[in-house]
């Protein structure tokens, strides 16, 4: 198939549409031997094609791929030439994703909803991201054999040869599309378009149980040092490289995950789309980094862009070619991105309408997605509330815990961190607060639906682990205890939670037990800084039921916020070993699936050291009273009305 773009069809649909369209001065000022080209992208899709947030189950302007494709039709509508790429990480990582995998299945010939709207859109080419793995080899290759476009990956293989050159790629590595491109004069020529793809060697961690002996991984950098000069001798005029991989000034190592930077160096790439890091390239995250120039837009002086996630933006490169006899230079370049959305008086506006035709492709899918997250994909045998959080070992942080523990488990197995005691650090997100009365989790014994996954975990956090003493743990659970007042013995009906503090910096530990002294000031303020060096609200902190070493090692399965320094706690500072690909969120999603039945049963491995004669009063939602009774480890009672429609209750310490 050999697409082009004529100015004549240009000039046609312009006047078809009747829409002004104003050319961009590449195209205006391309002289005769000169020509603009547009390389539009979308990365890091993760099934996102309805503007839908499933797990709340309701519409969302921040997403979507039928948004992103109206920026698409736009600059497609206004652009003498263009082609449109597509940078991996597609079927995974929202519930359509996972209705297709554990639901519907892909079956020989089956159409994958987002390979469906990609298909509509006319995509030119397309790369493998680390999420096209989760759900195994077999059906990752069923997905792009629905494909219209090529999908090439050149460090995926079959099994690696002596050097990246002789490795057998599960796909092709490149490809190069020969197209038509209309010069600055209107004469068409031939360019060769080379497009190769890259992805984290990380996969074969984060996805062993799937790749484990049968595929390998080859670093980036040597991969495009032997594919490069291969595309170049097969006469790619211009070479973009599809980097699912992010831009970090880490030095260069052997598998670094994050190499778009120095892959921007190899000879013979001129342009590259990135991502994998769900950020926004040209954007001020990157400011101060040698070798990035944000207003030009480039990494080591080639055009690069990052689209966010999503279909939160579209990247963006534009390219001034000059010809040369038969051959085609970059002359210059401006690098852009364009979002669905923006963020006016904290809310989140739609900057475009949707593409009728994505969603009329991926309707059908889109439906059953809906009645699937509304539906049960698994039993729970403890009911799943959190009115009790904040003051006793709790079922809806036990099953964060419970999945965070079995993900990190296997995550570790023959890293070099394998047989180190595992922990799981979780705090309760839905716990009344500003939230209300009403604003808790709260699911009966019986079905669990995934829409209830939400509620117990509210963020799209990434999952972590870091690698910490005996001492930082107790730090890390000080920091936490910070939520109460100070208690005095002997006084009645003592206010017990600081309301300052939110319940998200109230992690739990579960792995180890431990009172809580609620007679001792806090050591932490509301920012985590140290107000009472002394303190000692951890007691009786034991692992394995022998007071923990404060020597000893713990790898501690967290989140992203956490681990990068939100809230401050200790233990926290370059300690992270494993930066998981996956959302805890889908992390628990999985654990359900995968388990069918689970048993979020609060095993009361934390609780108030007692203090004789006291009692303390907090306020919780008023449905909570039908639990009371069976929180364990803690003796709570009604305790009459709160405000706000809370409910107080009193426990005797
Ligand atoms: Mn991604
Ligand atoms: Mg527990």
């Amino acid at each position: 198939m050999n697409k082009s773009i004529s100015r004549r069809q240009f000039l046609a649909t312009t006047a078809a549409t009747g829409a002004f369209v104003s050319l961009h001065p590449f195209s205006a000022m391309a002289a005769t031997n000169q020509a603009h080209l547009r390389i539009l992208s979308t990365t890091d899709l993760h099934v996102h094609v309805h503007p839908y947030d499933y797990y709340a189950d309701k519409p969302i302007d921040t997403v979507g791929l039928s948004r992103t494709a109206a920026i698409i039709e736009e600059v497609r509508a206004e652009s003498t030439n263009s082609i449109l790429v597509d940078n991996g990480d597609f079927l995974q990582g929202n519930p359509m994703g996972d209705y297709i995998a554990y639901e519907r299945g892909m079956a020989d010939g089956d159409m994958h909803p987002v390979m469906q709207a990609m298909n509509v859109l006319g995509y030119d080419c397309g790369t493998l991201g680390n999420h096209e793995f989760n759900y195994g080899v077999d059906f990752m290759a069923k997905v792009v054999q629905g494909a219209d476009f090529p999908i090439v990956s050149a460090n995926f293989v079959k099994t690696l040869g002596a050097s990246a050159g002789a490795d057998d790629t599960f796909l092709k590595p490149y490809t190069i599309l020969e197209r038509e491109i209309t010069d600055g004069s209107g004469e068409t020529h031939m360019i060769k378009i080379g497009l190769i793809g890259f992805l984290p060697p990380q996969i074969m961690n984060w996805d062993k149980r799937h790749l484990e002996g049968k595929f390998n991984a080859r670093d980036i950098l040597q991969a495009a040092k032997a594919w490069v000069p291969e595309m170049k001798e097969a006469g790619a005029d211009i070479i973009v490289a599809l980097s699912h991989s992010g831009i970090s000034s880490a030095p260069e190592t052997e598998g670094m995950g994050n190499a778009a930077l120095y892959l921007a160096g190899v000879d013979g790439i001129d342009a590259l789309v990135t991502g994998h890091s769900h950020l926004v390239f040209p954007s001020e995250a990157f400011a101060d980094i040698d070798g990035i120039d944000l207003t030009a837009g480039t990494l080591q002086g080639k055009p690069a862009t990052m689209g966010g996630f999503w279909g939160s933006h579209m990247g963006l490169i534009d390219l001034m070619l000059e010809r040369d006899g038969d051959e085609w230079r970059v002359v210059t370049s401006v690098s852009s991105t364009r979002p669905i959305s923006e963020r006016v008086d904290r809310k989140n506006l739609p900057l475009v309408a949707d593409v009728q035709k994505v969603l009329d492709a991926t309707q059908a899918e889109h439906d059953a997605t809906l009645e699937y997250i509304r539906r049960a994909v698994g039993m729970t045998e403890a009911p799943l509330h959190s009115y009790f959080a904040l003051v006793a070992d709790d079922p809806s942080v036990q099953i964060v815990s419970q999945a965070q523990t079995w993900y990190i488990e296997q995550m570790m197995q023959g890293s070099e961190w394998e047989g180190i005691p595992i922990l799981s650090a979780a705090a309760p997100f839905k716990a009344g607060g500003r939230g209300g009365a009403e604003y808790y989790t709260d699911v009966a014994v019986g079905p669990v639906a995934i829409k209830n996954v939400s509620d117990l975990y509210l963020y799209p956090n990434t999952v972590r682990a870091v690698l910490i003493n005996g001492a930082q743990v107790k730090g890390w659970l000080e920091r936490s205890a910070s939520i109460f007042n100070q208690i005095t013995a002997g006084e009645q009906d003592q206010v017990l939670l600081n309301p300052e503090m939110p319940s998200y910096n109230f992690d739990v530990m579960d792995g180890v037990t431990y009172l809580i002294d609620l007679t001792q000031p806090p050591k932490f303020n509301r920012g985590g800084d140290v107000i009472n060096a002394g303190a000692n609200r951890i007691v009786n902190l034991q692992f394995n039921g022998a007071p923990i070493d404060p020597d000893g090692m713990f790898v501690v399965a967290t989140n992203n916020y956490r681990a990068g320094g939100g809230g401050n706690f200790p233990g926290t500072d370059g300690t992270t070993i494993f930066e998981g690909p996956d959302t805890n969120r889908d992390v628990i999603v999985r654990y359900i699936v995968e388990k069918g039945t689970i048993n979020p049963q609060a095993d009361a491995n934390w609780g108030f050291a007692p203090v004789a004669d006291t009692t303390v009063i907090f306020e919780t939602g008023p449905a909570g009273a039908g639990y009371a009774d069976s929180v364990e480890g803690v003796n709570i009672e009604p305790a009459g009305d709160g405000a706000d429609g809370f409910a107080l209750f009193r426990i005797t310490l």
